[in-house]
């Protein structure tokens, strides 16, 4: 049995199901000045687009991607599912994105009184996001984008996630992944990485029946360093009797999904090879990447796919 440090970086990303592919790029590139990082198709599912966006490469801790598909109902946040993703921004800036979404005719909202600052917002399908400032998060920002660099945003700083087995959620974030519990507030734990370096996770007790479909997220990633690491995982997972699925290969991270005792799809993705493996950085993300399984069927796929304009780039 492995030694295992740190197994878990923190979050890797968040992967949500939206209406419309071109309302998303719209507003996640536009409106959010996130840089769209790869262009592809579900890999389990090609004739659906898989849209990245995340910070100039897409590091891991700021991808934000989405399965568009117009057909489905509305999501509704219940137990079993991320209910709050925050990004992060940095200090005093929340002035700066309260005007912006404004701008963009987004509905903001404060935390309440006594609670740590952060504006709340919904994208054009529901999703729920809060921004919150930090300190010193070391940044990557895309030179093309609409915002500031120094505004930009940092990634994600923590999700919320709404479970009717609070424990035994927590139970595999500090025995599986090696988090610490920090604060308990009520229905609320608080759970952070070892090391601190992002991706903390509130645990809310909820026996709210939802669903999932638009403007719901399918499954959280958290961050692993390698393939041993991950291997290691998979086994602690197997090892307390949860169903986990065999290393996956995602072409940009490999991956390893199962779903926790409270209902979330959690994924353990691999930091490496990254968005730069089949594409170079100044054309990141714009044209459409198919891995190889799918490159024969090019020509139907790109038929049943809508065409997409991302703002900013000229074709
Ligand atoms: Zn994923």
């Amino acid at each position: 049995m492995n030694t295992i440090q740190a197994p878990i970086l923190g979050l890797h990303h968040m992967t949500a199901i939206v209406a419309d592919a071109q309302r998303s790029v719209d507003f996640y590139v536009g409106a959010l000045g996130l840089r769209s990082v790869k262009l592809t198709v579900n890999f389990d599912d090609p004739t659906a687009y898989h849209l990245y966006f995340g910070d100039a490469i897409g590091s891991p801790g700021t991808a934000l991607t989405f399965f568009p598909y117009a057909d489905g109902r509305q999501a509704r946040v219940g137990s079993g599912q991320v209910a709050v993703t925050r990004l992060a921004v940095p200090t005093d800036s929340l002035e700066f994105w309260r005007e912006r979404l404004v701008a963009s005719g987004v509905r903001v909202a404060d935390a309440p009184a006594g609670t740590d600052p952060s504006l709340a917002f919904q994208d054009p399908d529901g999703l729920r996001y809060a921004l919150v400032e930090v300190e010193g998060r070391t940044t990557n920002p895309w030179p093309a984008s609409p915002v500031p660099a120094e505004r930009a945003i940092l990634g994600m700083h923590s999700v919320e996630i709404w479970s009717r087995r609070p424990e035994a959620t927590g139970g595999v974030l500090e025995s599986i992944f090696g988090y610490q519990k920090v604060q308990v507030d009520g229905d609320r734990t608080r759970y952070a990485v070892r090391d601190g370096c992002g991706g903390s996770v509130d645990v809310v007790q909820s026996d709210a029946v939802g669903n999932g479909g638009h403007g719901g997220v399918h499954h959280i990633a958290f961050r692993t360093p390698d393939a041993a690491t991950q291997l290691a995982l998979h086994d602690k997972v197997h090892e307390q009797g949860l169903h986990v699925s065999p290393v996956m290969e995602r072409n940009y991270f490999r991956s390893v999904y199962f779903r926790e005792p409270g209902g979330v799809l959690f994924e353990i993705a691999t930091d490496g090879p990254g968005f730069l493996i089949d594409e170079p950085f100044e054309s990141l993300g714009v044209d459409l990447k198919l891995p190889e399984q799918y490159e024969s069927q090019r020509a139907w796929i790109e038929s049943r796919l809508p065409k997409l304009r991302f703002p900013g780039v000229t074709a």
